[in-house]
């Protein structure tokens, strides 16, 4: 049964609820492979064996949100906070660029610092100087007329993990916060023109596979160009410090599944994943995963940038961590991919509005 249901998948990247419901249940070794084998060839016939690259920079740790699961929450008082200056940020930039990286991932807390006219600034001035690279913002929430002028300022893409598409489990975990809100910003980044990235966290506590089943669902029915999927990870400082964490073998489940229901997805194979298991990204990538986020920031804050306990390379200057991550996609039998990387559905569309500042060809970048 569970079989016939995969296949189903496979052929027509849908199926029921109750269906999706029935693999996380039953799913033994046997059958995991099963959905392994498929969602790989699923990603051979889209995007082949290439994984991409985007250059992450954690640019502030400042946040006005308080997640429970997060280290950074505002009522962490230990957390050592830091924003880094424009310049920081080119400087990252400029790295980035000459090892080659052509994505920015601009991502922080909830940061008032950085208003609209602050963020504009910024990615003016990296376009300004590589205008052929791809920027993504991963800032928070923020209002409709907010997003706006950040993508007409240039900013490409966007991610705002849904977290979770549980409204009691949501609610439960984001003291203050809108689940609705949450799920409008996607939509909004949608119908603004972003290259949107909606995601979720294996393993919060309480979470079932009912509720992974609605995760699904939500990430099919939004057509997301990426998805961003990664185990939770308990933070010493939180109150979710003693919970059980999220395993290697949920999250590459939920990897699979979701590149079998999106086979277009841009879907990264986390550090969060990394950081639990040291052959983590490597079964990231295997079980369908195609991107992965090498960290650009400054060695001296990487350490600040903690979301949740045990995360991986804070020591590595931004070269080792190309040569390292290099290294880990070539054995494990995928090649890397060092061009902008944006969604095949989305090139296709060829979208390219006047008014915005996008100077590159589509037709020339891939
Ligand atoms: N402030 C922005 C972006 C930074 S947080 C935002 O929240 O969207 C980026 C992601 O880190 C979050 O979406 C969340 O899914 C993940 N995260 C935070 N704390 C985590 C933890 N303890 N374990 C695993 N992932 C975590
Ligand atoms: Fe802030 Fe994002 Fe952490 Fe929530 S997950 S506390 S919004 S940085």
């Amino acid at each position: 049964m569970i079989k016939k249901y995969i296949n189903k998948l496979y052929e027509t990247n849908n199926t029921t609820d109750e269906e999706l419901l029935y693999i996380l249940d039953n799913l033994d070794v046997d059958s995991k492979e099963y959905l392994v084998e498929k969602s790989h060839a699923t990603r051979m016939r889209t995007y082949g064996n290439k994984v991409y690259m985007r250059g992450l920079i954690e640019f502030t740790n400042y946040c006005v949100k308080n997640c429970e699961y997060c280290g950074i929450r505002v009522s962490n008082k230990k957390a050592d906070r830091y924003r880094l200056t424009i310049e920081d940020i080119i400087d990252c930039a400029d790295i980035g660029d000459r090892l080659g990286y052509k994505t920015y991932v601009l991502q922080g807390g909830e940061d008032p610092f950085f208003t609209d006219e602050i963020m504009v600034e910024i990615i003016t001035k990296i376009k300004d100087k590589y205008p052929n690279n791809a920027i993504t913002l991963s800032l928070g929430e923020r209002s409709y007329e907010s997003y706006e002028k950040m993508f007409k300022a240039g900013a490409d893409r966007y991610l705002l993990r849904h977290e979770t598409a549980t409204k009691e489990l949501y609610e439960k975990f984001h003291p203050g916060a809108s689940f609705e809100n949450r799920r409008e910003c996607l939509w909004n980044l949608k119908k603004i023109g972003f290259q949107i990235g909606p995601g979720f966290m294996v393993g919060l506590p309480g979470q079932t596979n009912k509720d992974l089943v609605n995760d699904l669902r939500f990430v099919k029915d939004l057509e997301p160009q990426m998805c961003g999927i990664g185990p939770f990870i308990p933070h010493k400082d939180t109150n979710l410090a003693n919970e059980i964490g999220g395993s290697v073998d949920k999250t590459t489940t939920m990897l699979a599944l979701i590149r079998l229901m999106n086979p277009d997805v841009l879907l990264p194979s986390t550090t969060a994943l990394g950081s639990i298991d040291t052959q983590g990204r490597e079964k990231g990538i295997k079980a369908g995963g195609n991107v992965v986020m090498p960290n650009l920031s400054p060695t001296s804050v990487r350490e600040k940038y903690s979301l949740y306990d045990g995360k991986i390379c804070t020591g590595d200057e931004a070269a080792e961590c190309r040569l390292c991550i290099e290294n880990r996609i070539k054995g494990a039998g995928f090649e890397v991919e060092i061009t902008r990387g944006d969604n095949i559905a989305w090139q296709t569309k060829k979208v390219i509005k006047n008014d915005v500042k996008r100077t590159f060809t589509l037709e020339g970048d891939y």
